[in-house]
Formats: C-alpha cells, structure tokens, sequence
C-alpha cells in the first residue's frame, strides 16, 4: 500500500551538517542520551575494548593470542600460527572478507560502523564521555567553547587534551605490541632508547596519529576518509536494514494539539472561512487542513540534537549515518512521554516503511544471510584442515642424475618442512614406488616447534626401470602415522 504522505524535503543535500554557510568546520556538539540500544552498545563496546587492548598481553601456553608482525612475517590469530605460505588462506579469507562485508551490509546496513568499527567505538565511548566529565554536557561544552580564554578554560581544555594525549599513546603502544608481540615492545620501552629509536619513534607518530583522529578529525573519519562508509550509497538499496523514520507515521510533524483543542480551533477556522454555514470546502481549501491532527513527530529535534553525525534522520538514510541507533534511543523517549508507541525511528527498510508493512525476514535476507553462513563455514573448514606442516621438495639445481654401484641411479633434492604447530613433529618421508630408495645427508626425523627446517636426500631408482627422461614420483610425508602432505615431484635419469 503507498501513501500519499509527502517526503521530506530534499533541500537539506544542498549543506552539510559540519560545514558552516562559507565553507568552515562547524564543530558538533551532541546531546547525551539513553536507551535500550545505548545500553546494549556500551556492554558491546567495553567487551570490545577489554579485548582490544587484552589481545597482544594474553599468552597461551606461551604464545600470544594474536600478532600481526609484518616486518618478520609471524601472524598468530586467536593462538593458530600462520606462516607466508598460508597466505592463499589470508587471500581467501580476504576475499570471503569483502564478500561478506558486502553481503551483510546490503541486508544488515551499516550495524558494523555503529557498534563495532574501533573509530565509533573510541569516539563516541571513550573520548566523547571524556570530554563530557571534563567539558560538561553538550552545552556547557558549546558555552566553552565560544567563551573567552579564562583560567577555567584552559584548565578544562588542557586536562581534556591531556587525557585524550594519554589514550592515543595507549592505543598506540597497543597497536605496536599487536605488531612486534609483547616481549619486543617490552624491550622497547624499557631498554636504552638510542637503541631503538625506529619504534620509538612509530609510537610517537601513532599516538599523534590516533590524537589527531579523536581530537579533531572525529565524524570526518566516517563520512570522508574511510572507504566503507563512502560505499555505503551502492550497498544499501529499499530492502537493507536502516536506522530509518517512518514519516507515514511521523508526518505532518509539528507540536501536538490536544483532540479538544483541535475540535474548537477547527470549529473557528470553519466558522471564518465559512460563515454562510457550509460544513466544507468544496474546492478542499488547504486552510481546513491548518488545524488537522498532526502526525506523532513533534519536531522536538532531539534526533538530530543526540545524532553525533549531526543529520537529521528525518531527511532520510544518508551517507553520514552510521547507524548508531541513538536518535531510535531519544525518540522512543519521546514517543514514552506522550504515550504513543515506541518505534517512530527504528530499524527498519525504507520498503517497509513505504509500504506501511512491519519487519520480516523475507526471502532476500535468509538467503544472503545462508551465502554468509557458507562463506565462514568454508574460512572454517580451510582453518581447521589446514595441514600442521608445509613441505617443499625441490630437485637440486644445476644436477641432473648420478650413476651409483649396484646398477642403480640417484637424484639429489632439497627439502624445507615448516611445523606450523607448538610442539615438535616428528617427520618421515614414504616412496610411493617400492623399488626406490631415499636416503638422507644428515638425517632429518623431526621438526621443532613454530620452526623451519632444510636438509639434502638422495633417491635411487634401478637404472632398468628407468624408462623415459623424467619419471614422476609421489612422495608421502608423514608425521607419526599421520599423512600430513604428499609431494608430486619427477626423477631424472638415463634412456637407452
Ligand atoms: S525525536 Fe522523534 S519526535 Fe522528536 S523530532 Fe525526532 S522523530 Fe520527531
Ligand atoms: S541518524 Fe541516528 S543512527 Fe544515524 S548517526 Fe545519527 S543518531 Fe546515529
């Protein structure tokens, strides 16, 4: 069913909400607020930051939970080594990444850039409450901020600088520790600083990196700089999940008038307008329609006062939303004051709300909800059966074959094994061809630890069965009982 309730006016794409009339930063000063989402966010966003900064000190079994050293290739990820040859998992991981990224925003919106994308996160539940108890609520901090420089204020600007100073170096000697481990960044901070002047000086530029982000650039971050959120205008379509006002409810919005007040400023009008005693318009005069109900917005502004992207959602989804859901928060508060339902800014599509129709899970969102599912099912299956070693079998180069006693011929090879796991591997090598024999230059039984390992070994083929130039061969390697990777590799040897 489409109404006929206009749409807002579009008038609003001609300004941004943080540009002033000639072009300049206008600073915005969001109003605090509570709910039942703003509550569910701040449980997420502590439980994330525990496990943020958490994550490079958290040692099990005497590794790290995570590292992403990049400068020596050592990736650990929730406690699994990964090595450089398990990259065609993070290219694939990186590409299920995209997909799913894709796939989640069309049907679930921008749920990430509120509750979980780190900027949001320290923005609005790290820096933004510090700068309330410092600086006051929204406009204490306006009447600050427009005030003279008094003691007060320089006071209150300094201590908030300062702190917010602190944080970014926080984070940013977090960020190192994910980057170098704990025991490195241990040594960094503690040793003699002309020795490591490198990552000292990385952590001075992260910690003005990361202070120049919360302290200033702010909601630029999501509407300018990040390359998700300015994806948002192709991802989202009329069916995705939004932050969304429902303006066939919420229109005509204006004050409300009470039913007997409206009875008689109605009875007025149709008095003025008529006073030959007709009960209505003919020609439907848009001056009876002065005094009609309203619709349940009562343009109380506080939405656009709480949204810390300083839009009005009212306009519509746009570009800045990063679906926080504090404007749902206020503006059921609202719709609790005057008792009328909650609900008049929810999550929702644009469809439904056209077509006056509540949330479901329709078809298109099982379905791409089924295509995630199978894509982390398949990252899953690739991380679980990932093999514990990686074997390289190599012919040694510039040699081609060896006549040996007893009429036989050999090949000699280089062979690398990579323990991908915490514990050392014991390791054997099986022929598939029973009349070939592999004997090693040192021997070579086992592998340490998360290390690397090379040696030499020789294969001998009776010359007799040796019946073209290159003989493929098959290479079983095992680790205990276990056949942990198979080698195809090839035998030189002499045609006659
Ligand atoms: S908070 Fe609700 S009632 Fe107030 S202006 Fe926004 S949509 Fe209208
Ligand atoms: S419009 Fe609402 S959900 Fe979107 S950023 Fe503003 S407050 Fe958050």
């Amino acid at each position: 069913m489409k109404s006929n309730v206009a749409l807002p006016p579009s008038d609003f794409r001609d300004t941004l909400p943080t540009a002033d009339a000639s072009g300049g930063r206008r600073w915005l000063y969001p109003r605090e607020t509570t709910g039942r989402f703003t509550r569910w966010r701040t449980v997420v966003a502590v439980v994330l930051l525990i496990v943020l900064f958490a994550g490079p000190f958290v040692w099990i079994d005497g590794h790290p939970l995570f590292l992403f050293n990049v400068l020596e290739r050592r990736f650990i990820f929730f406690g699994v080594p990964f090595w450089p040859q398990d990259f065609y998992l993070v290219a694939f991981g990186l590409i299920a990444f995209i997909v799913f990224v894709a796939l989640f925003t069309v049907v679930y919106g921008r749920v990430w850039c509120g509750w979980a994308c780190p900027q949001t996160i320290f923005m609005e539940m790290v820096f933004r409450k510090i700068e309330g108890w410092i600086e006051g609520d929204f406009n204490a901090r306006k009447r600050l901020d427009a005030s003279p420089w008094t003691t007060e204020k320089v006071v209150k600007k300094g201590l908030k600088h300062g702190v917010f100073f602190l944080i970014s170096f926080a984070i940013s000697n977090t960020f190192l520790a994910y980057l170098i481990g704990r025991d490195q960044w241990l040594t960094l901070i503690t040793d003699d600083p002309a020795q490591h002047l490198a990552g000292l000086a990385a952590i001075v530029v992260f910690t003005g990196v990361f202070y120049l982000v919360f302290a200033w650039l702010r909601e630029i971050v999501c509407t300018t700089i990040c390359p998700y959120g300015r994806l948002q205008g192709v991802l989202l379509d009329k069916n995705s999940l939004i932050v969304a006002y429902d303006y066939i409810r919420g229109e005509p919005r204006g004050k409300r008038v009470k039913s007997e007040e409206l009875r008689v400023k109605n009875e007025e009008l149709r008095v003025k307008s008529f006073p030959d005693g007709a009960s209505s318009s003919p020609t439907g005069d848009p001056a009876l329609t002065l005094h009609s109900r309203k619709g349940d917005c009562i343009d109380c502004k506080l939405c656009v006062q709480v949204c810390p992207m300083g839009i009005d959602i009212r306009n519509g989804t746009q570009l800045e939303c990063i679906n926080c859901t504090l404007c749902i928060d206020v503006c059921d508060s609202v719709m609790d004051k005057i008792e009328l339902p909650q609900g008049l800014i929810r999550m929702d599509s644009q469809a439904n709300i056209e077509q006056g129709k509540p949330f479901r899970f329709t078809a298109r969102i099982l379905a791409y909800s089924g295509v995630l599912l199978v894509l982390l099912g398949i990252i899953g299956f690739l991380l679980v059966s990932r093999p514990v070693m990686d074997v390289t079998v190599l012919r040694a180069p510039g040699q081609l074959y060896q006549r040996e006693t007893g009429g036989k011929v050999s090949n000699l090879y280089l062979v690398e094994v990579i323990n991908k796991t915490y514990r050392t591997l014991p390791v054997q090598f099986r022929l598939s061809r029973t009349d070939a024999k592999l004997r090693f230059v040192q021997p070579l039984s086992s592998v340490p630890a998360g290390e690397q390992t090379k040696g030499m070994f020789f294969i001998d083929l009776p010359e007799k069965t040796i019946r073209q130039n290159s003989t493929p061969l098959h290479i079983d390697v095992l680790a205990g009982n276990e056949v942990v990777d198979q080698i195809e590799t090839t035998f030189l040897g002499p045609v006659k």
